[in-house]
C-alpha cells in the first residue's frame, strides 16, 4: 500500500519511506492511500480473540502487503505484551486503561511499534545508514519513544523537551537512559520544541549530513497502531454484552494522533457511532467545531500537560479523512474544553464517589462522557496515563497518597544526563 501526503503536492511513497522520512517532502502528513476494511465475521467473533490476535489482524490488514508477515506478527506480539483492561467506572461509562505498558503511558505501543518497524526497514536496506530520530515532547512522548527505542541498533534518538514543564517522573524516564538516547532541555515551551524539530527536517544542510526521522505522532508507524486499542475495547464490550448499545469513544486529545487512529479504525469497519475529542483549555479543535475556523494559538500550561498543544499536528489528517467538510466532521466528532478547576473537581469527585482514580488527562474525557452520553449509548474513554505519573498534582487534588508502580519508581533512581540549550535553531543544529 502506498502513502500520500495531505498536501497532495508530492508523489506517493512506500510504507518504508513513510516510516523513515516521517514527514512528506511537501511538509504534508502521510496517509494510507486507501483504507481497507475488516470482514463482518471478524467483528462478530472479536470478543473471543486476544489483544494480540486482534492487533495482528488489524496490522496485517494495514501493513501486510509491505513486509514479511511473520516479522510483523513478532513486532505486534512483542509490542502488545501487556494488559489493556476495560474497567467499569459509572453507569454506561468504561475506562480503557492504556497505561499498563513500560512507561505507563499509552504512547508506549506506538513508540515500540515504530522503533521495531524502523529497525526492520533499516536492517533490510543498509543504504539507509544510521537514523537520527528527533522528537519534541511535553513529557509522555519523550519517555515512551526513548524507552521504545532504547538499544535499537542503527537508531539514535534526540528528545527535545521544555525546561521545567514535565513532572519529575516524566522527565526521569528519558533523561536517565543514556546509550543511544540524548535528552535536550530547551529553554522554551513545547511549541518551541516542536518548531525546532520541524526546522531540522527542513534544513537542507543538516539533511545532507544526517538521516533524520520523526517519532512524533506525525509518523504513520507511531499513530496508526494506536487504533488497536479501540478494536480491543469493542471486543471487551462484546464480552459484556454491551454492543447492542451505540458506542461512543472519548479521547483526551493533544496532537490528535490517538483519536485520528480511532477514526481510521471506524473506517476499517469498527462499529463506533461517534467520538468526543476532549480538550483542556487548549481548545483549538473545540473552537473549530463551533466556528469552522482553525486558528492555532500558543499553548497554555495546564495540569493535563500532555494535551497542552496549540496547533495539533494531526488536524490535517482529520480534515483529509472527512474531505475537508466541517459538517461531516461535526456529524461524527463532538468536543469539550475544561479548565484545570473542572479537571480537578472531576478527578476528586470520581475518586470519592466511584472509588476510581483518574489521571488529569483521562479526567477530561471522562467528564465529557458524563456530560454528553445519551440513553442507549455506552461510552469508553481512553485513560491515557497512570495517575502516579502526575503524583504531586493528583495527591494534592484527592488529599491522599498515590502509590507509584515499581517500573516507574526505577526511573527515579537513575542519574539525569541532559544537554541544556536556548530555543534558537542554530543551537540545536
Ligand atoms: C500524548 C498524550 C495525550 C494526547 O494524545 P494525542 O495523540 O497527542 O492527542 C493525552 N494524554 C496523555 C497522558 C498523553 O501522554
Amino acid at each position: 500500500m502506498e502513502y500520500y501526503s495531505t498536501n497532495h503536492s508530492t508523489r506517493n511513497v512506500s510504507l518504508c519511506e513513510a516510516v523513515v522520512k516521517g514527514l512528506a517532502a511537501d511538509r504534508g502528513l502521510f496517509m494510507p492511500e486507501r483504507i481497507p476494511s475488516l470482514p463482518n465475521a471478524f467483528f462478530k467473533n472479536i470478543g473471543n480473540l486476544s489483544l494480540q490476535e486482534i492487533s495482528y489482524a488489524v496490522a496485517n490488514t494495514l501493513f501486510g502487503e509491505d513486509m514479511d508477515s511473520s516479522e510483523l506478527k513478532n513486532i505486534v506480539y512483542d509490542t502488545l505484551n501487556f494488559e489493556i483492561p476495560l474497567v467499569h467506572v459509572n453507569g454506561d461509562i468504561y475506562s480503557l486503561e492504556l497505561f499498563h505498558g513500560p512507561t505507563a503511558a499509552f504512547k508506549d505501543v506506538g513508540a515500540r511499534f515504530m522503533a521495531r518497524l524502523l529497525g526492520y526497514f533499516t536492517r533490510n536496506d543498509k543504504s539507509k545508514g544510521e537514523v537520527n530520530v528527533l522528537v519534541a515532547t511535553s513529557g509522555d512522548t519523550g519517555s515512551a519513544v526513548a524507552n521504545g527505542f532504547l538499544g535499537v541498533e542503527g537508531v539514535r534518538v534526540f528528545v527535545l523537551y521544555p525546561e521545567g514543564k514535565g513532572s519529575q517522573i516524566q522527565d526521569a524516564q528519558f533523561t536517565t537512559l543514556g546509550q543511544n538516547i540524548t535528552a535536550i532541555e530547551v529553554n522554551g515551551t513545547f511549541d518551541d520544541c516542536q518548531r525546532l524539530v520541524k526546522s531540522a527536517f527542513l534544513d537542507e544542510e543538516l539533511n545532507a549530513k544526517m538521516k533524520l526521522s520523526s517519532a512524533n505522532s506525525i509518523n504513520v508507524a507511531r499513530f496508526l497502531p494506536q487504533m488497536f486499542y479501540y478494536f480491543y475495547a469493542y471486543a471487551q464490550l462484546q464480552q459484556r454484552n454491551q454492543t447492542d448499545k451505540d458506542i461512543v469513544v472519548a479521547v483526551p486529545s493533544g496532537n490528535f494522533g490517538n483519536i485520528t487512529a480511532a477514526l481510521i479504525g471506524k473506517r476499517m469497519g469498527l462499529p463506533i457511532k461517534r467520538f468526543i475529542a476532549a480538550n483542556n483549555r487548549n481548545d483549538i479543535f473545540y473552537q473549530y467545531l463551533l466556528t469552522g475556523k482553525y486558528e492555532p494559538k500558543p499553548s497554555i500550561a495546564t495540569i493535563a500537560n500532555a494535551m497542552d498543544v496549540g496547533d495539533p499536528s494531526n488536524f490535517a489528517r482529520v480534515l483529509d479523512l472527512y474531505g475537508h467538510s466541517h459538517k461531516r466532521i461535526c456529524q461524527e466528532i463532538s468536543g469539550c474544553t475544561y479548565t484545570d478547576e473542572q479537571i480537578s473537581e472531576t478527578l476528586a469527585r470520581t475518586y470519592k464517589e466511584q472509588g476510581y482514580l483518574l489521571d488529569p488527562h483521562g479526567a477530561v474525557a471522562y467528564r465529557a462522557l458524563m456530560e454528553q452520553l445519551k440513553p442507549g449509548e455506552a461510552g469508553v474513554f481512553a485513560e491515557t496515563a497512570h495517575p502516579a505519573k502526575f503524583k504531586s498534582t493528583v495527591e494534592s487534588i484527592i488529599g491522599d497518597t498515590v502509590a507509584v508502580p515499581e517500573r516507574l519508581e526505577k526511573f527515579m533512581q537513575g542519574e539525569k544526563q541532559t544537554v541544556n540549550m536556548p530555543s534558537g535553531f542554530t543551537w540545536v543544529k
